[in-house]
Order: C-alpha cells, then structure tokens, then sequence
C-alpha cells in the first residue's frame, strides 16, 4: 500500500461510509484527468475546456493512496474515469496498484475506446474485468459530428475486441434529440448476438459552456425503443443507476439511465474525486473537501478519514437538492467532475 513518507498516523479506523438518509457509499469514481481526445458536444465547447495545470492533479501516488484511504472506508469498487482516462500516463498501473489493495476492490474503466487498442491487454492483465464504452452514433459521420473528431472505426473495433477478450461490456449512449435518437433501434439491435449492455442516457446540463441541451426523458427514450422490441424488467444490483431490461431473444440487453430527472438518488451509493482532487457526494453538487490540499498539507489518514466523514455526514437527500445547494449553473463540464 503506498502512504506518503511523512504519514506516520495508523491506518484509518474501518467501517462504512453512511449518509444521513442511510446510503452507504462504496463505489468511488475516480477522474484521473479533465484532458480529451474528443469534444462530445454534450460534454463541453468545441475549443476544449479550461484544463487543471499538470501539478494541480493528483499525482498516481497520491490517487492510489486515496484509493487506500476510500477502501479502507469501505469502498468495493472505483471507476476510473475522466476526461479519457487513457490518455493519463501511469494510468493503467494506477489500476494494477488499487487491484492490490488489501481488499481487491474491483477497479472498472470508462473510456471513448480511442486509445483502447493498444491498452486493452495491460487493461485485462491489471485486473480489468468490465469496460464502460462510450458510443453515440454507429455512424462514422454522425458520430464524427458528435464528437467532432475522427477515430469511429477504432470505437467499433474496441467494442469487438472486448468482447473477444471476454470482458463485461456496457455500451453508453447520451440520447441527443435530433442528433441520434433515430439510432436507438440499431444500438437495441447489437445486443441480438452480443453478451453486452446498451445504456441510454439522458443527457444532462454538464457540457462546459452552460448551453442548455435539448432534454429527453427515460420514459421518452422507453417509447422510442418499445414499437420494435419486446422488454422485460430486469432485477439490478442495488446501486444500479440504470433502469435494465431483457430484449426478447437477445443476448445482451438494455438500460435507461435517468441521469438529468435523477429517478435513483434514493439508492444511489456514488462518491466523486474530480480531476481536481475535489471529493463530490454528487453529481449535481460542489466539491466538498479538497483533497489534493490536504494531501499536499502532510494531512494524516485520520484527518483525510473525518473530513470524509463530514462531508458525507452532511450528504443532500437526492440530485435536486444538491442542485439547489450548489449553485454551480450547470457551466462544469462532466470531463472534469468525472462523469
Ligand atoms: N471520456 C470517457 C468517456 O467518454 O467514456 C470518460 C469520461 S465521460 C465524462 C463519462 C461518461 O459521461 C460518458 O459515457 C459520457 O457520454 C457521459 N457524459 C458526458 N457528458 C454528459 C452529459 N452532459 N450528459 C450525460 N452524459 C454525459
Ligand atoms: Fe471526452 Fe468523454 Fe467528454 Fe466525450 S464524453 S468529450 S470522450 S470526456
């Protein structure tokens, strides 16, 4: 386990992280950059967002000792995530490093799949069971309108070979009114023959600009996909944020995540460390302890542990509420919360 040589403090004291309306929170998300190889509409402008300086992101060390610090509070599972997570150096051993805390916490990807190719082997040999894909168009020019890049071919060709590879795969879609909606059917259809799951999403008021994006509602989404395919309700781990369904006759199947009307805050087990080093209790809210400071400052565990605590003692009841609280304009970006 890596702790910074000036930490001479015990390990933390263990025992899970519970909100005051009784979440337990053991799932981290981990921004390990705000920097892109793409320029998702949805997500920020076309000339890129104002990126954090290289010293003002947590350092490999510094994450992997939070990845420490978070497991030892009882967090199973950490996505990593960003920006691309792929294009931070050291990134992959940063995975291999928080598969070997003490208690294996599983340690998930996602990606655009740009860079996958190269990465997909080290990826598996880390520790990297499921990949979080995203994929807006299976057409390589709306696709490229989309994302206002070039690289389609390598998405398709990362989807397949993670499959081959045998890895669990989720396809995520932002539903984007006149853009892709008319896709959804052809994204149902990859699940005919492919073990894998196709996430709608709807989009949500984080693209960096404070543009407000044209709104679609899961039940909207859900009318859009009923006409051709038969679905059926599926249980879903408890913490799911997405809505599942079986497709008659396919091997995969499909989910609706209600991102922006934020239908599963009431189960919602989610912590944030932006791109950074700010801890989020959610998504709609503002960062609540700046880590990378205390960090910086020589902060034992201990101190690191109890202003976790706090501010998950002081966690809002759902998305609406930390809206409200926060004040934030929807002008952030989800590459640098780490969505
Ligand atoms: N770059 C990686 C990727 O695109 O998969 C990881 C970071 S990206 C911020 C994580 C996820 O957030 C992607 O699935 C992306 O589609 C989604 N996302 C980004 N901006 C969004 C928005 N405004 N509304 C809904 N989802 C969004
Ligand atoms: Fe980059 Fe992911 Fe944002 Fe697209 S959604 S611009 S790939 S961080």
């Amino acid at each position: 386990m890596f702790r910074l040589a000036n930490d001479a403090s015990p390990a933390p004291m263990a025992g899970s992280l519970r909100d005051p309306q009784g979440r337990t929170l053991d799932y981290l998300r981990l921004a390990v950059t705000d920097r892109c190889n793409l320029r998702c509409r949805y997500c920020m402008p076309s000339e890129g967002i104002k990126l954090v300086g290289h010293q003002d992101v947590l350092s490999i060390e510094e994450m992997q000792r939070l990845g420490a610090i978070f497991t030892d509070l009882g967090v199973r599972k950490i996505r990593i995530t960003g920006g691309e997570p792929l294009l931070r150096k050291g990134a992959v051993d940063l995975i291999a490093g928080l598969r070997q805390l003490p208690s294996s916490p599983d340690v998930l990807l996602t990606t655009n799949g740009l860079l996958l190719d190269q990465n997909l082997d080290a990826l598996q040999a880390a520790g990297v069971k499921r990949i979080n894909l995203s994929l807006d168009s299976l057409d390589a020019d709306n696709w490229r309108r989309i994302t206002r890049r070039d690289g389609h071919d390598k998405v398709l060709r990362a989807m397949d070979r993670i499959l081959e590879m045998g890895m669990g795969l989720k396809l995520n879609m932002v539903v984007l009114p006149g853009r892709n909606e008319h896709e959804i059917p052809d994204f149902v259809a990859l699940t005919r023959d492919r073990d894998m799951s196709v996430r709608f999403i709807e989009p949500m008021p984080f693209d960096g600009a404070g543009k407000p994006l044209k709104a679609i509602s899961g039940d909207e989404i859900m009318a859009l996909i009923h006409p051709a395919y038969e679905l059926q309700p599926l249980e879903n781990p408890e913490g799911a944020v997405d809505k599942l369904f079986a497709v008659d006759g396919h091997k995969g199947n499909v989910g609706v995540i209600e991102g922006h009307s934020r239908t599963f805050c009431a189960s919602c087990r989610r912590l944030r460390i932006d791109a950074r080093g700010g801890l989020r209790t959610c998504l709609y809210g503002k960062s609540q302890v700046d880590l990378r400071a205390m960090l910086r400052a020589g902060c034992t565990d201990d101190e690191i542990v109890a202003a976790v605590r706090d501010a998950v003692s002081r966690r809002l009841e759902d998305g609406l509420a930390a809206e409200k609280d926060s004040k934030l304009g929807g002008l952030e970006s989800m590459a640098s919360i780490g969505g």
